[in-house]
């Protein structure tokens, strides 16, 4: 029987993206959350689809296993990750997590928009993080929260997000 300390690992994970006038009014990319294209006037400046969630969730996921960060493995100078689809950032994070010998215990995710709402859409994520970890969807928590109109990212010009991961050893 191995000790907690040798059998569990935590991580966190933190993104922000700033959100402008979609093209061509602004240099905005359509706003996609957890995989879901959300109606929005406003979306993310990124190099990637700049889905902040699954960037988080990602980043969670390989700082518990003392890996190498997103902007590591997938550095944003790189032309192969242009407009890239950040689920495969998420599944190959995935992967690698796994290949370490550790198994998803869960992931839980706080996500601070101000508009559109994400409670129609929180299902789906978590669905779509499951299915790229390869785990249930019981084992993936997404809660909504605005920042009540205060600050950049109440005034709409910012998405941010915080993320927990837990790993047990395979
Ligand atoms: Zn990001």
């Amino acid at each position: 029987m191995q000790s907690p300390s040798e059998s569990l690992r935590i991580g966190h994970g933190y993104d922000l993206h700033r959100l402008e006038p979609l093209a061509p009014a602004g240099p905005g990319r359509r706003l996609v959350v957890g995989g879901v294209l959300l109606e929005s006037e406003r979306g993310p400046v990124a190099h990637s689809d700049g889905d902040a969630l699954l960037h988080a969730v990602t980043d969670a996921l390989l700082s518990a296993a003392g890996l190498p960060d997103i902007g590591q493995l997938f550095p944003d100078t790189h032309p192969e990750n242009e407009s890239r689809d950040s689920r495969e950032f998420l599944k190959a994070a995935g992967n690698k997590v796994r290949e370490a010998g550790w198994i998803v215990a869960n992931v839980d995710a706080t996500v601070i928009l101000e508009k559109p709402k994400l409670s129609p859409h929180k299902q789906v994520m978590r669905s779509n993080i499951a299915s790229a970890l390869d785990i249930d969807a019981s084992r993936v928590g997404v809660k909504g929260k605005t920042h009540e109109k205060v600050d950049a990212v109440g005034e709409c010009r910012a998405i941010e997000v915080h993320v927990v991961a837990l790993l047990v050893r395979d």
